[in-house]
């Protein structure tokens, strides 16, 4: 019935997708299926899709590239809004681009720096949409998203359309408003500054020589599991506790870099949630610090 009247709203069945496994769907590839997963291609699609589950009380959860989550094996209940390739496209005006919130963080970086525009340099090896990127606050290498967004589009859970400029944005470390006001991003307004196309290159490979070198980007995950405890980085604390290769089912504390864990093959979503707890004990027995998780966890546990 629900599925009738998305199908109506969206008459493409490749973008309107039944018991869908959201393995297919993360980074981590782990998480069971979606009841309904839709790829939306438009504010208006997305406003029809979400008065309909209003009306049907489906409850609705909102993706990425689903590159810092970790889906439950049962799967989620209701419907995911996945915003990816459909809604990403990027424009600008002098320095200011415009994302849709589907865009890929990394080709709105290479967009800037063909434009020799600066200030986006650090994204380029952030794996998931500049909407979730806003959402997280992502950053990497002194940078941040708080230092580039200047205003966001957000659909708001009453319907509505609101524009916010930067200071209303409430970005702190890994969070932003979105994380508490359950509205949707949609389109993400960046100022950049004028800067020299060669040295926006040298920048922007030398994050990626950083991250390949040190980050098991070889191997499903969702990037780091823990926040930074003030006073320490997480991975340095793991491996100090001896943890670096610890394995639970398919799911590795990494070898490369102890701040990751890493699907080496059938990890389930329980087989991370032991490893966390269990890497969680033994950093808070050594040092008394506790790790709290970065990565958030979805669906029916
Ligand atoms: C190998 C690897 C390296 C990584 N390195 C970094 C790094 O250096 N720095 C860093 O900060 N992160 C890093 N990450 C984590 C991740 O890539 C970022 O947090 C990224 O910004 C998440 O974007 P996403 O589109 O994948 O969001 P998702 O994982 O899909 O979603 C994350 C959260 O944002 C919400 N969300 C997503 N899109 C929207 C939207 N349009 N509207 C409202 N809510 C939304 C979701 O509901 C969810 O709660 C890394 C991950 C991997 C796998």
């Amino acid at each position: 019935m629900f599925f009738k009247k998305l199908s109506q709203i969206i008459p493409d069945p490749e973008r309107v997708l039944c018991d869908e496994l959201m393995s297919n769907h993360t980074t981590f590839r782990i998480g069971g299926p979606a009841d309904w997963l839709v790829l939306p291609k438009s504010v208006e699609e997305i406003t029809a899709v979400l008065a309909a589950a209003k009306t049907e009380s489906v409850p609705v959860t909102v993706l990425g590239r689903g590159s810092n989550v970790l889906v439950a094996d049962k799967g989620i209940r209701g419907l995911v809004l996945r915003l990816g390739k459909y809604m990403s496209g990027i424009r600008h005006d002098g320095l200011t681009i415009y994302a849709g919130a589907g865009a890929s963080l990394g080709d709105v970086s290479r967009y800037a720096a063909k434009l020799s525009l600066t200030g986006l340099e650090f994204a380029i090896g952030i794996p998931g949409t500049i909407g979730g990127a806003v959402f997280m606050n992502a950053g990497a290498y002194e940078g941040e998203m708080r230092q580039v967004v200047n205003a966001v589009t957000a659909l708001c859970p009453d319907g509505g359309l609101t524009r916010y400029c930067c200071e209303e944005l409430d970005f702190g470390y890994r969070h932003s408003i979105f994380s508490d006001n359950q509205s949707l991003i949609c389109e993400i307004e960046l100022q950049l500054a004028p800067g020299d196309a060669v040295a926006i290159r040298t920048k922007m490979d030398e994050c990626t020589f950083r991250r390949n070198t040190r980050q098991p980007v070889e191997l499903p995950s969702a990037g780091s599991v823990f926040k930074r405890p003030p006073g320490y980085y997480a991975g340095t604390l793991i491996e100090q506790t001896g943890l670096k290769g610890l394995t639970i089912g398919g799911a590795q504390v990494s070898e490369k870099h102890a701040g990751f864990i890493v699907n080496i093959g059938g990890a389930t979503a329980r087989d991370v949630l032991a490893l966390i707890s269990e890497v969680q004990q033994r950093v808070y027995e050594k040092f008394s610090v506790r790790l709290e998780p970065e990565i958030r966890q979805i669906g029916e546990i």
